[in-house]
């Protein structure tokens, strides 16, 4: 038999004490065998634990003492405090010279394995942190069944890409995963969304719309803000047109982000769910170009505008013009639509989020001698997924942190050395990160044969005249209410075009929200 007093040997008084009461009020009485503690309990201890209990190692010491002592008595829950299960990955000197995917995705026991960790949260942070409030532990209690299946059904309930957000979605869940107040790494919540995307049988799930309400809504962009505006509003029984420029769907997704991280046929399945829904997708059509807003406006019964925030920021420097001097946007793009297939030399990528994280591996791929990116904050303000960071300097990017370009030098109009200054950080600016300075007298040069630029986008709205009654923000992006509903009549918007530079599941979550805006819309027209 083993009892929680045996925790005395292992905890100070005061800790051992604060257990014995937090065990009281979880509804576990002091004298039975460890071996009866149910799940239920284990749940409201870590949440009363995390409540009460401020100093982090304490909390730590508390729960490596409770799981050796379920160990002993043969509690299966011990188990919930198991390490994360690892992904397979190839090794960096494969993954440096090739396109295909680095990440193999769980065996399908090793997706329950990891499910079987979770807490089940009465009050889940996960799900609170995520823009869409993804049912996750509600999917994790699924998967650890093994149904996968119904894991799937319950996915669709938000949005039908989870191949997708399973390969490349910022986690903002994982970040906020209790897991990490007790000392234990989150559940791996994005990869068990692949699991759900690699072993459901997606025929044993149909969608069917309702019926026809009649009404039809266009929609600009077929991004993921786009995708997921398109087709709650199908499923609603509307008749959904998504019109975009590029002649691929998927915006950022099919368009930019690397094979080696998101393969195309992923988000080409996904897209396959909406068209067999009866989508209809025109593309190479471009509004602002080929149609106006204000006609669209005039067509449709709605409009909802998701097109991103894809035009590159310039740095406003001498010698931006020269050649060499990329863009990282339209280099993603060509590599990926096979216009570009090799790079020679020293290239130098600016930046510090995902999109020069791209760049730098991408340009290794291509054949580059030496890859370096330039941040001119330090490695805690970078925006990058710390995954991706960590991937590219596996795989041989060098990261150069605390300085910045100020001069690109050519000859011949073509770029070979960037004149760069040192940073230090400063006092916080509007967005709470600490503004970069730079250090006087800190010049210094680098020889380079590229420089891929990665300071970010903003979004493309010239198409958005003032008569159409579209109203942007100071930022330059579209403005709308609670709703996503912009300030004319009858036309929303959401994703990047909003947001400025964001994510793909805030892009997700506003298409959502916006579909269930314009059906109370259209309904009460
Ligand atoms: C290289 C790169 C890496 C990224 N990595 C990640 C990541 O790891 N995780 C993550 O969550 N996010 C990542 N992002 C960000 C994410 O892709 C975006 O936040 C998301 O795609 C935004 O979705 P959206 O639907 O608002 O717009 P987009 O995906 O940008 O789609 C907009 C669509 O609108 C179309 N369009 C634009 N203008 C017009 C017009 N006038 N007429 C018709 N069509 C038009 C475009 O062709 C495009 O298809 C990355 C972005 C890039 C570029
Ligand atoms: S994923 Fe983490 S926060 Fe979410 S329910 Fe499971 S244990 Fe709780």
């Amino acid at each position: 038999m083993v009892q929680i007093s045996k925790l005395g040997n292992l905890l100070t008084l005061e800790e051992y004490n604060l257990v014995s009461s937090i065990l009281e009020e979880a509804g576990f009485k002091l004298d039975q065998d460890l071996e009866v503690m149910d799940d239920r309990i284990l749940e409201a201890f870590v949440r009363l634990l995390v409540e009460r209990e401020q100093s982090k190692d304490k909390r730590k010491k508390i729960i490596y003492a409770l799981r050796l002592l379920l160990e002993e008595s043969g509690n299966p829950i011990a188990s919930k405090f198991n390490p994360r299960t690892p992904m397979s990955i190839l090794p960096p000197q494969v993954r440096k010279n090739s396109f295909q995917e680095i990440r193999k995705g769980y065996t399908l026991d090793e997706g329950i394995r990891e499910a079987q960790r979770c807490l089940t949260c009465k009050n889940p942070r996960c799900v609170e942190a995520c823009p869409i409030h993804f049912g996750i532990p509600a999917a994790f209690r699924l998967i650890a069944q093994g149904k996968i299946d119904a894991a799937y059904k319950l996915s669709l309930s938000y949005y039908p890409c989870l191949g997708t957000t399973g390969r490349i979605c910022v986690r903002f869940c994982e970040d906020a995963c209790i897991m990490n107040e007790i000392g234990m790494e989150p559940l791996a919540i994005r990869y068990s969304h692949r699991v759900i995307a690699d072993y459901a049988d997606k025929s044993s799930v149909q969608l069917t719309p309702k019926p026809s309400t009649g009404k039809r809504v266009a929609i600009v962009g077929s991004g993921p803000a786009g995708l997921n505006a398109a087709y709650h509003l199908v499923l609603n029984g509307y008749s959904v047109i998504v019109y975009d420029a590029a002649d691929k769907i998927g915006g950022m997704l099919r368009l930019s982000i690397p094979e080696f991280r998101l393969p195309s046929h992923i988000v080409e399945d996904e897209v396959s769910i909406l068209k067999k829904l009866g989508v209809r997708f025109e593309l190479r059509k471009k509004v602002g170009r080929d149609i106006t807003i204000s006609d669209l406006a005039r067509e449709y019964d709605a409009v909802f505008i998701g097109v991103g925030a894809n035009k590159p920021k310039r740095m406003g420097i001498p010698g931006e013009d020269l050649q060499g001097v990329i863009q990282a946007l339209p280099f993603l793009y060509k590599v990926k639509n096979g216009e570009i297939k090799k790079i020679s030399g020293k290239v130098w990528v600016i930046g510090g989020g995902d999109v020069a994280m791209d760049a730098a591996r991408t340009s290794l791929r291509l054949g580059a001698s030496q890859v370096k990116i330039m941040y001119r904050r330090s490695r805690a303000e970078m925006p990058a997924d710390h995954e991706q960071v960590t991937d590219a300097e596996e795989e041989g990017v060098e990261i150069v942190l605390l300085a910045t370009p100020i001069e690109f030098i050519g000859e011949d109009g073509v770029v070979k050395k960037m004149k760069c200054i040192r940073m230090k950080l400063g006092e916080p600016g509007p967005d709470g990160r600490r503004r970069p300075e730079p250090i006087p007298g800190s010049e210094f040069i680098e020889e380079v044969d590229y420089v891929i630029l990665a300071i970010g986008q903003d979004p493309e709205l010239d198409f958005i005249k003032p008569e159409d009654g579209i109203e942007l923000t100071k930022w330059g992006t579209i403005k709308v209410d609670e709703n996503m509903a912009t300030t004319r009549l009858g036309v929303f918007a959401g994703g990047d075009a909003v947001r400025g530079p964001a994510t793909a599941i805030e892009a997700f979550a506003d298409g959502k929200k916006a579909a269930e805006s314009i059906h109370r819309y259209l309904q009460s027209k």
